[in-house]
């Protein structure tokens, strides 16, 4: 089960927040660290995750503090700004749970640019 029940502490980017595994980081603040993913979908694809040990959405918005959301979603606002996608434009996309396909059960917005990126989901499968 991804995107509900225990935090899991060994998951890999409670381990990137820990330093035990390499990233290449692209911003960090307060309340948030974005990293390229190590597995591009686009020219430009960031990853944003909070500090606390949140599984997904739906615990973040459940259980996050006010200032802590904020901080986050400002993150990722400035993420965006910062790799200069606003002009041409970006998509954000988090998965939650299994029918999302959540590969890490530690809450993440995927920030993507640098091409035109089609529709919004796939068509088909
Ligand atoms: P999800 O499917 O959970 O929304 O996305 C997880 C993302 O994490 C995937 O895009 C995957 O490429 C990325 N990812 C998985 N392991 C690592 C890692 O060790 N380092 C980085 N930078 N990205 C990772």
């Amino acid at each position: 089960m991804k995107g509900l029940g225990e935090y899991d502490e060994g998951n890999v980017f409670a381990r990137i927040l820990r330093g035990e595994i390499p990233c290449r980081r692209v911003f960090e603040d307060e309340w948030a660290l974005a990293f390229d993913d190590i597995n591009p979908q686009a020219p430009t694809h960031v990853l944003v995750i909070p500090k606390g040990r949140y599984i997904s959405i739906a615990d973040f918005a459940a259980r996050g503090g006010q200032a802590e959301i904020a901080g986050f979603w400002r993150a990722v606002g400035e993420v965006a700004r910062r790799l200069g996608l606003e002009a041409p434009g970006y998509r954000i996309l988090a998965n939650m749970g299994e029918d999302s396909g959540q590969e890490v059960p530690h809450f993440h917005v995927h920030i993507f640019g640098g091409r035109p990126l089609g529709r919004m989901l796939p068509t088909a499968g």
